[in-house]
């Protein structure tokens, strides 16, 4: 199946179906720090997204699940994305996805994930595209509540 007209451009498209269809640290990780669950029900993806930090730094992200090609490739390039990052360029990263999703005339660069900018075109799905960026940023704040308590 082919999304032909969707007017994503060739090469952003090209990247999507390419993570896709080989989604990137797409397994489970029995020694993550950090877990949670995330559900579109609009569109029915569903994915668990996990992160092991050690000194505030993502060492590593993965996620499992199943959804849109759009949620599936969102959350792989975001596997790739968060890597080697600290927990405040995550945060950052995080708001400026939703601000290029959403807003018409967004003022961050994104690099590579830049790929998804052409989902704010089409509003019912970016949800599936920022899916698995709420699904990390929730594991990564509840995990920060549980380390307030210790
Ligand atoms: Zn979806």
């Amino acid at each position: 199946m082919r999304d032909t007209d969707d007017g994503l451009r060739d090469l952003y498209q090209e990247v999507i179906f390419d993570h896709n269809r080989n989604p990137r640290n797409f397994h489970a990780m029995p020694d993550a720090s950090h877990q949670a669950d995330g559900h579109n029900p609009l569109c029915g993806d569903q994915l668990t997204v996990y992160a092991r930090v050690a000194d505030g730094i993502v060492q590593e992200a993965s996620f499992v699940g199943h959804g849109c090609a759009i949620s599936t490739a969102s959350a792989s390039l975001m596997t790739e994305a968060v890597r080697g990052q600290p927990i405040e360029e995550v945060e950052r990263l995080f708001r400026n996805i939703h601000q290029m999703l959403t807003e018409a005339h967004p003022d961050c660069d994104l690099g590579k994930l830049e790929v998804l900018s052409g989902v704010r075109e089409f509003p019912a799905r970016v949800k599936c595209a920022t899916l698995a960026w709420h699904t990390l940023h929730n594991a990564i704040t509840q995990a920060r509540d549980v380390a307030v308590t210790e």
